[in-house]
């Protein structure tokens, strides 16, 4: 008998009481035993879900009051000292400390995890003593099995993964580290196995990452200590987002079971399994739903699958697993009533799974046979999406292919584009500028709840945009910036806004994830072909432009963007969608420019989140996020400036694709990247425009004049000060009205001090 299994379940609910819940909490509006009681019932509920279904092995221990790293952290008593805890259970108070702050201790950093929009807390261990605080993996198989009768398996993270994505350590300790850790995690297993537990999946997803001889030397030696210290515990290792690097070794583990993935590390896991075997005493997690995206499976081309492994493992070993934690995709498409029926019969969310993996593990058992009905379903919703008339735009498919085939590129090279625009704009050195939204005060937002609740028209909601662009225009001018934007009002989400104007994108009603703490998102989905259908943005930038001399940036964001922060399609490739979301973008830049606009800001903040995890593909997958870039800004001509924004996340390592992308200027975040951004400009010289952000606009507080002007003069040993702009970091739309008015005054004076002390040198 073949056995399904899920990596992990989402943890927000169907309707996201999961998130409304913790809020309350947060507010006081919520009692903690009430709470927990909540909390409870909304863990029970996911886990019945799953029983219902049939699923074999049920995961437990995967849910969270916020993050599973932090509850493994918080589990072993990796508290920072600036917290006051004293050893015990960690309390909620101290809990939510971390990851969100108290008015006396800052919250710990939070990151990516891996090439997911999911961030973690990062675990800080300098200075702890780690000791278990409780035994979360237990309480929580406990309650599975006394509530509701389920042999859970416990999820927790592994120890290398769990190292290795922690700071305030040194590479030299990470032995003594392992050394305090393992003892602990000794201790969580052999009483797992003293209550019975048959299955823990232990997490190592740093697996899939480029690890060194060191690492996989540590790794064998975690895994031998677990074998001795738990011989009758199954311990399946679990890998997920890509395949293996070392699959030789890991399989040679001592561990009754080995995860990985097959859809997303799918031909590197393959063809390691064909070239070395799978041994004949462990049992094969295959994960072969696709735990990230959102698309029906081909059951038939899984069963292939499943019989291509089956030539190395036999059934009664193999698991078909999620390739990874439901974490990433919503929860249900039961109550979406409002997609086009093509796109609704084709989509799994996390229930949807549920059902696909047993289905799978039914048919296998049955050598076939009895599910023939819900194979040729599958067949038939399938075909009908790709026959849909949103995926086949003929004349988009044949731009596209006829525009990817040329090497995008402006008319004239920087150097003399920086001339030509210089006599047009005759802008003073240090430009000032800012990125592009104001506050989107409560008004803001109460304006458009109204207009799209349907109580004020379409007219109503204009004149409402121009007022505020009407009042922040004056506001600009009289803070004396050099060049404006309209800020933004008529946005609520930067992808959003032109998903919505653009052809190839649904929206779902309820399809949230969670992206970190109670924060969820709803990426839109692009299920067909992208089509420019009008212009999206050119009313009002016009009409800014219409109220002063000054130039008004025009605003977009740029397609690797709207990409990385989407569902996507998968019968092309993202660099196709890449190019489509160029092609149409291509027409708003070229309509913009054609309204009068002669400067225009195609934002790139998730470029680097798509970097792929393998080092191998990386130069790849920038390769064409460049190009669609310069797609998109190519054809302007050689007056108009182009200048594209970059935040969120560390560049320094990728400024020679950033300045590939051959944009007049960029403005790019530097606060947060402590300084790694400068010093990698000391190592080569940036040669177009660049403004590096000179105050944090992610805190409210206002910065000093001193302050900026110590970031500028810091940027100016390594910048070219012709080339050099002055701006905030990042958008304003979260910030209040007077600290952004002040926060700029302050940042123009720092301009002006500048400007005096450089302008004879220049
Ligand atoms: N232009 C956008 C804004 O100012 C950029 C946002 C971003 O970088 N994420 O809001
Ligand atoms: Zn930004």
């Amino acid at each position: 008998m073949i056995k399904s299994s899920v990596l992990g379940y989402p943890r927000i609910g169907e309707d996201r009481e999961w998130k409304r819940a913790l809020e309350a909490f947060w507010s006081g509006k919520l009692e903690e035993s009430e709470f927990h009681r909540e909390l409870q019932e909304i863990r029970l509920n996911h886990l019945r879900k799953q029983q219902e279904k049939g699923v074999d092995l049920i995961p437990v221990n995967d849910f969270s009051y916020y993050d599973h790293v932090l509850d493994t952290a918080t589990m072993f008593g990796i508290i920072p000292k600036r917290f006051s805890y004293e050893g015990g259970v960690v309390p909620l108070s101290v809990y939510y400390g971390i990851a969100r702050g108290t008015k006396d201790a800052a919250a710990s950093e939070m990151t990516k995890w891996f090439n997911t929009n999911y961030h973690y807390i990062v675990p800080e261990l300098e200075g702890v003593s780690p000791a278990l605080t409780e035994n979360k993996p237990l309480l929580a198989y406990r309650e599975a099995k006394e509530k509701l009768g389920i042999e859970g398996k416990p999820v927790i993270v592994g120890p290398l993964t769990f190292l290795k994505l922690s700071k305030g350590y040194s590479k030299s300790e990470t032995d003594s580290w392992l050394g305090k850790l393992l003892p602990l995690y000794v201790q969580l297993l052999q009483e797992l196995e003293a209550e019975g537990v048959q299955w823990v999946q232990i997490d190592e997803p740093i697996l899939v990452t480029k690890l060194s001889a060191d690492d996989v030397q540590h790794l064998k030696s975690i895994y031998e200590t677990f074998a001795a210290a738990v011989p009758n515990l199954n311990i399946m290792l679990q890998t997920y987002f890509e395949s293996v690097a070392y699959y030789k070794e890991i399989v040679s583990l001592p561990v009754t079971g080995i995860g990985l993935d097959f859809v997303h590390g799918f031909s590197g896991n393959i063809s390691s399994i064909k070239e070395v075997g799978f041994p004949s005493d462990k049992i094969l997690g295959a994960g072969i739903i696709d735990g990230r995206g959102i698309w029906k499976a081909s059951l038939r081309e899984k069963l292939k699958v499943i019989e291509a492994l089956s030539e190395f493992v036999t059934n009664d070993r193999l698991i078909v697993q999620s390739s990874c934690s439901l974490l990433h995709v919503p929860v249900t498409v039961r109550n979406e009533t409002k997609l086009l029926s093509e796109l609704r019969n084709a989509l799994a969310f996390a229930d949807e799974k549920l059902g696909e993996l047993v289905l799978l593990a039914k048919a296998v058992s049955s050598g076939g046979t009895g599910v023939t009905a819900e194979l040729e379903e599958c067949d038939r919703v399938l075909q009908a999406l790709e026959h849909s008339s949103e995926r086949n735009r003929k004349e988009i498919q044949h731009a596209v292919a006829d525009i990817s085939g040329q090497q995008p590129k402006r008319s004239v090279p920087f150097s003399e584009r920086h001339l030509a625009q210089q006599k047009r704009w005759q802008l003073p050195i240090f430009p000032t500028t800012t990125i592009g939204s104001f506050p989107q005060s409560a008004e803001v937002r109460k304006a458009r709840q109204l207009w799209r609740k349907g109580d004020w028209d379409n007219e109503q909601y204009a004149d409402f945009i121009r007022e505020q662009i009407d009042i922040w225009i004056k506001l600009q001018e009289e803070i004396g910036l050099d060049v404006l934007v309209h800020g933004e009002f008529e946005r609520t989400d930067m992808v959003e806004f032109f998903g919505e104007k653009l052809a190839g994108f649904a929206f779902t009603q309820f399809g949230w994830v969670q992206s970190y703490g109670s924060r969820c998102v709803k990426p839109p989905i692009i299920f067909g072909d992208v089509a420019f259908e009008e212009a999206m943005t050119v009313e009002e930038t016009k009409y800014a432009q219409s109220k002063t001399e000054r130039p008004v940036k025009g605003m977009l964001t740029g397609p690797i963007t709207i990409m990385n922060w989407s569902f996507v399609r998968e019968d092309i490739s993202r660099e196709q969608i890449a190019y489509q979301l160029a092609y149409a973008l291509r027409q708003e830049v070229e309509a913009l420019e054609e309204a009068g606009i002669g400067m225009i800001q195609v934002d790139e903040p998730a470029v680097r989140e798509g970097l792929p995890l393998k080092e191998e593909d990386q130069a790849n997958y920038l390769a064409w996020a460049v190009k669609a870039f310069r797609m998109t800004t190519c054809t302007v001509r050689d007056t108009t400036q182009i200048h594209t924004h970059m935040c969120y996340c560390e560049f320094h390592d990728m400024i020679d694709s950033i300045e590939e992308m051959d944009a007049d200027v960029i403005s790019i975040e530097t606060s947060r990247s402590h300084g790694e951004l400068i010093h990698s400009f000391e190592l080569n010289t940036y040669k177009l425009g660049i403004g590096l952000g000179v105050y944090d606009i992610h805190s409210p507080r206002i910065p000093r004049v001193e302050e900026m002007t110590s970031m500028i003069e810091r940027a100016l040993r390594v910048l070219d000060p012709k080339l050099f702009w002055i701006n905030p970091d990042c958008g304003l739309k979260t910030r209040g009205y007077q600290e952004t008015v002040e926060s700029l005054r302050n940042m123009v004076e720092a301009t002006q001090i500048a400007r005096a002390k450089h302008s004879l040198k220049v």
